[in-house]
């Protein structure tokens, strides 16, 4: 199978919303009237961001979701991607499971494959994702403010949980393991969340690197501090039954949760519930901003505990 056929046989569909997509030298789409474009690139590297483990079908639909839970964090409605893919070589049964996971979840929002590139190599996979907002009211993390609640979609920490599993450091059973597992491998892209919050969420990001360290890029950008009730985060059954350091490293440091953190004024309570309800997803507040800088944690008595939770980064980790 060449390059052109495995185009055709696994990325090539008759293009939809798009005016051109896989085939020619660009892609050409329109953008809705008053809408702004949001675009947004990820890399997955194997044995950096996935095991080779892991099946196709999911890595397939991981390396989407990742890219989607950026255009949630800003509010935007998805509209297309392209995929730049390095492959070993051209294995069928990869490239069907592959494709199947991604193309399912590109389905299921609407979001159209419009182009790529194909290139031998280490396998390696990169996405770039398109979607819209309207003009001036993309979520962003600059616009916290002092005395806003703090709040987090789904629950956290299930992934973390998992790599530990697999670096053999902690042992669950097989139950509670393929739970955590799928939190891993099948994360899902708070899309709908994001777009309810527009005009409700002062500021959002979505937690890649771990919820404390993602949580201190909006504080930064919108220059004020938080005290966040550690206790609080929300967490899986599975994680709930877990020792209570494991638990507090995995939710408030984990990273790969791909759920959304934000903030609203104390005042738009009922309209942030409201919009968790239209997006059927839940979310907990765990935390006030305050205009004190820097991030205070404290236990379920008001105590302030150690923060030696450090977020995810690839070149100190
Ligand atoms: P060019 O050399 O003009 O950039 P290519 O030969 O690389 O074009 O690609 C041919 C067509 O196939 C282009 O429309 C490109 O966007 C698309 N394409 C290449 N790889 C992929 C892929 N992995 N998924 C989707 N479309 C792809
Ligand atoms: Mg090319």
């Amino acid at each position: 199978m060449g390059e052109f056929d495995l185009i055709e046989r696994f990325f090539t569909r008759p293009a939809r919303r798009a005016a051109v997509g896989v085939g020619d030298d660009c892609a050409v789409f329109e953008v809705g009237a008053g809408m702004q474009l949001a675009t947004s690139t990820d890399m997955l590297v194997e044995g950096r961001h996935f095991l080779s483990t892991v099946l196709p079908e999911r890595l397939g639909h991981k390396a989407l979701a990742v890219n989607l839970s950026d255009l949630a964090a800003c509010g935007a409605a998805p509209l297309a991607f392209t995929l730049a893919l390095a492959l070993p070589r051209a294995d069928a049964a990869f490239l069907e499971g592959f494709s199947r996971g991604l193309l399912a979840l590109a389905d299921a929002h609407g979001c159209e494959l419009i182009g790529g590139d194909t290139t031998q190599g280490p396998l390696n996979i990169c996405i770039t994702v398109f979607g819209e907002v309207p003009r001036g009211q993309a979520l962003l993390r600059r616009g916290a403010r002092a005395g806003d609640d703090i709040y987090v979609s789904g629950t956290v920490g299930d992934a973390r949980l998992a790599l530990e599993v697999f670096r053999a450091t902690h042992a669950l059973d097989g139950a509670g393991f393929e739970q955590v597992r799928r939190a891993m491998e099948l994360p899902q892209p708070r899309v709908a969340l994001g777009q309810a919050l527009r005009g409700i969420a002062t500021s959002a990001i979505d937690v890649s690197d771990g919820l404390l360290g993602d949580l201190s890029h909006i504080l930064r950008r919108s220059d004020v501090g938080a005290v966040i009730e550690a206790d609080l985060l929300p967490r899986s059954d599975v994680m709930k039954a877990q020792p209570l350091p494991l638990q507090r490293l995995c939710t408030l440091a984990g990273g790969d949760d791909y759920e959304l953190v934000f903030t609203a004024p104390a005042d738009r309570a009922a309209a942030v519930l409201d919009a968790a309800k239209t997006a059927k997803v839940a979310v907990t507040r765990i935390g006030r901003a305050r205009s004190k800088t820097g991030l205070e944690l404290i236990d379920l008595q008001g105590r302030t505990l150690e923060n030696s939770f450090g977020s995810f980064d690839h070149f100190r980790s």
